[in-house]
């Protein structure tokens, strides 16, 4: 069939075959097929969509467009996670190795932040010496000794992949479920994994902004996992307000530590100890939800959980004192209060908002090109639902540039929200609701 035939058939809202699918996207790769066709072939995709199968095949042929790494020689139950990223964002710092503490082998690769999210790649970068480019062999041997390691995403995975993403960026054609699905999970399963635990973000500072969007994507992402035979469940969690109370590579380490030390805030405890307890599930470890986070408070308690984290820096090149001295770490910037300018409750934080003027500090990417400063960011002193006075700090800037501070200050005072009683969701309720649902099974 000819490429033009193809995109005709996706434009009339027609199934393709996986015979389909391959012949022309293997031709793209051959360079048989041109980038105008492709981008005529994803706008059809995102106006009609695709069925269950299409995306599995979708995924399949991304997925053999590169290699796959084989952990087959690793015991244990090998359970990734994959967060479809947010602002403050620093779960999997936690969350992986708390879990290898408990038993579970996590094989985790990330990404690198872009615009307003942050990327799990730029945090662990900020610890100094730390290495995220590793051999399949490292990336191994490291699994092999302490059941966890956690590095960038390699050129060999899914290559088919990473050329569709440049096409989709500028043809307007990113936001589309069966398009992100299995983009996400080619990359997901190339790794012989057993287990997968998706954080699907939804909210002001999320990806997917209304929540049956989000709820669309997870269950699609959790078909196609399971379709490949690995065991796949996915939270929706709110991603209206920041995570936690920083903001920033180096200082989303620091508050990492310190969640892994118990001190951790209370919503990222909540996200990082039920996406964990899942896994503790997936993987047999425990058979219920409350036992997992039960036997997970303990290895943070007993300092099982920050052990495993200092050795996961040691075997990564890192300098592993910064756990104990969190001022190694890059911490060369200015301290710039910001104060409000009323007085009330907090009645609402535009997530979105308070990530662009973190990347205008200087924390992340406004292009995939741009300079990261790892020290630059935002501690948050207050969240919604809390009372502010006029004049009372809201957050401190950390910045190279005092200019840059100018510039972020208006964009966080503008994603304040105040109101003279506490927010309606606050009123009844004693906390914010971040965990909406657990999908844990699809039925087809
Ligand atoms: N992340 C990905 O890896 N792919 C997408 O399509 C969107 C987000």
């Amino acid at each position: 069939m000819r490429a033009y035939d193809i995109i005709k058939k996706k434009r009339d809202g027609q199934d393709l075959s996986k015979d389909e699918l391959s012949a022309f996207l293997g031709n793209y790769l051959k360079g048989e097929v041109s980038d105008y066709q492709v981008s005529a072939f994803l706008m059809a995709v995102f106006l009609k969509g695709m069925t269950t199968e299409e995306m599995v095949n979708m995924t399949e042929i991304m997925l053999e467009s590169g290699s796959r790494i084989d952990l087959s020689d690793i015991p244990g139950p090998k359970i990734d996670k994959h967060s479809t990223g947010g602002v403050g964002d620093k779960v999997s710092l936690v969350l992986v190795p708390l879990v290898a503490s408990a038993g579970v082998v996590v094989p985790m690769m990330s990404g690198r932040g872009l615009g307003h999210t942050g990327g799990t790649v730029d945090k662990l970068e900020s610890i100094p010496g730390f290495r995220t480019t590793l051999s399949v062999k490292e990336f191994k041997d490291i699994l092999s000794k302490i059941g966890c390691a956690m590095i960038g995403q390699s050129e060999e995975i899914a290559p088919l992949d990473r050329r569709l993403y440049a096409l989709r960026d500028v043809t307007a054609t990113v936001e589309s479920i069966p398009l992100i699905a299995s983009s996400i999970m080619s990359k997901k399963l190339s790794k012989g994994i057993d287990g997968l635990v998706l954080d699907v973000k939804v909210g002001r500072g999320a990806f997917m902004k209304d929540l049956e969007g989000a709820r669309r994507l997870a269950k699609t992402m959790t078909e196609i996992g399971n379709s490949f035979g690995v065991k796949t469940a996915a939270l929706l969690t709110d991603m209206n307000e920041p995570l936690g109370m920083a903001i920033g590579n180096s200082l989303e380490v620091r508050e990492a530590i310190d969640a892994l030390k118990g001190k951790g805030p209370q919503d990222l405890m909540e996200v990082t100890l039920h996406l964990g307890a899942l896994m503790l599930k997936l993987g047999g470890i425990e058979e219920s939800l409350e036992a997992g986070k039960g036997r997970l408070i303990r290895l943070i308690e007993d300092g099982s959980a920050l052990e495993r984290f200092i050795k996961m820096i040691e075997l990564h090149g890192g300098n592993p004192k910064i756990v104990e001295r969190p001022t190694l770490l890059p911490y060369s910037c200015l301290s710039i209060d910001i104060t409000s300018q009323e007085s009330g409750y907090i009645q609402s934080m535009d997530a979105e908002a308070v990530g662009v003027a973190s990347m205008i500090l200087g924390a992340g990417r406004e292009r995939m090109d741009s300079i990261i400063d790892p020290a630059a960011g935002i501690i948050l002193k207050k969240k919604v639902g809390d009372f502010v006075e006029r004049g009372e700090i809201l957050c401190s800037f950390c910045t190279a540039d005092d200019a840059l501070g100018e510039k972020a200050r208006e964009i966080f005072l503008n994603a304040i929200k105040f109101g003279e009683r506490p927010p309606a969701n606050r009123r009844f309720l004693e906390k914010r609701r971040l965990i909406i649902d657990t999908i844990e099974e699809v039925k087809n």
